[in-house]
């Protein structure tokens, strides 16, 4: 059966700025948080709300601040699902094992317990796939992003960077007109 899901990222609302170096302009900015709710959709009918995302994106460019690394988080993102799949037919494997009382994937007269091994299989092939992608994830940063991301000094949390009005605390400093939290770390 074709089974066409996704996600959707709606009710976006502006939540937070600080300092970023951003690798499109090649300069310290200002990222804008933009907090969404993801919601898986079935058939493009939102079933389930998920998780809260906060999406940062340069307020100089609009691009997300790390958009020009290397190696884009999209290549890896083609493992990351590949190993979802694998996991889901792991479960499946073990619903159908434990269901039928026998191996699935044997013609016949299949083991329980060789329907159990088949699931963990694809159990340890997923968790395998899933770590080379997060590591290859972690390695995507480019010789030196890191330590040039470090050097951004923080917002001072003097005033808000976005209108320009004066903070009057510098606790947790939070422009009322933007709605942002000036994050000063
Ligand atoms: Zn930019
Ligand atoms: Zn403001």
């Amino acid at each position: 059966m074709l089974l066409l899901h996704g996600h959707y990222k709606l009710f976006p609302r502006r939540v937070a700025v600080r300092a970023e170096w951003c690798t499109v302009c090649k300069a310290p900015r200002v990222a804008v948080g933009t907090r969404r709710l993801v919601v898986l959709h079935l058939f493009w009918i939102p079933v389930l709300p998920v998780a809260r995302v906060t999406d940062w994106t340069c307020s100089s460019c609009g691009a997300p601040p790390a958009a020009r690394l290397a190696t884009p988080r999209s290549r890896t993102r083609g493992i990351l699902v590949f190993a979802a799949f694998l996991g889901a037919v792991s479960v499946g494997l073990l619903v159908a094992t434990l269901l039928t009382g026998r191996d699935p994937l044997a013609e016949g007269e299949g083991r329980m317990s060789e329907g159990f091994a088949a699931a963990a299989t694809f159990l340890v092939m997923s968790g395998i796939f899933a770590w080379h992608a997060l590591r290859r994830r972690r390695q995507a940063a480019d010789p030196g992003f890191v330590e040039v991301r470090e050097a951004v000094p923080p917002l001072s949390g003097d005033a808000c960077p976005l209108c320009g009005d004066l903070m009057l605390t510098r606790s947790n400093p939070r422009c009322p007109r933007c709605q942002v939290d000036i994050l000063t770390f």
